[in-house]
């Protein structure tokens, strides 16, 4: 095999996040952090454990995008979120909602997993929301 060795890790992540088998790395003193990460972000242990993810996690910070790079020119406008999910936060795309400034609140709850990019059909990690159902 010869995939490219600094994506693997995280497209193995992105794998197991869309089979709902999403995880965190979690060093000894509790950082989380996600692939391809080797050591913790926070204090450099390299002992890291993956931690099973909650399938839903909390809006922290949202932003629309009108205007974005070539790779999501098909996409605009959309959401990007980030989400609290314990241990680590995940940044990704909201779906299934008006891209708008009042598409989400800071609070609400957000199911995760993996989408394809309308413009190349490249996997992301998808948010939708899990509020009313
Ligand atoms: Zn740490």
């Amino acid at each position: 095999m010869s995939a490219p060795a600094s994506n693997g890790a995280y497209d193995e992540w992105l794998d197991a996040l869309g089979d709902g088998e999403g995880y965190a790395l979690v060093c000894p003193e509790g950082h989380g952090s996600l692939p391809p990460r080797r050591v913790c972000p926070e204090c450099g242990s390299a002992t890291l454990s993956e931690e099973r993810l909650a399938g839903t996690g909390t809006v922290e910070t949202y932003s629309v995008v009108h205007v974005a790079g070539p790779q999501f020119a098909d996409d605009t406008p959309y959401v990007t979120a980030v989400a609290d999910f314990g241990p680590v936060r995940i940044t990704g795309v909201l779906r299934g909602v008006e891209p708008g400034s009042d598409a989400v609140a800071v609070g609400d709850r957000v199911a995760v997993g993996v989408e394809e990019r309308a413009t190349d059909g490249a996997p992301l990690v998808a948010f939708r929301p899990a509020g009313g159902e």
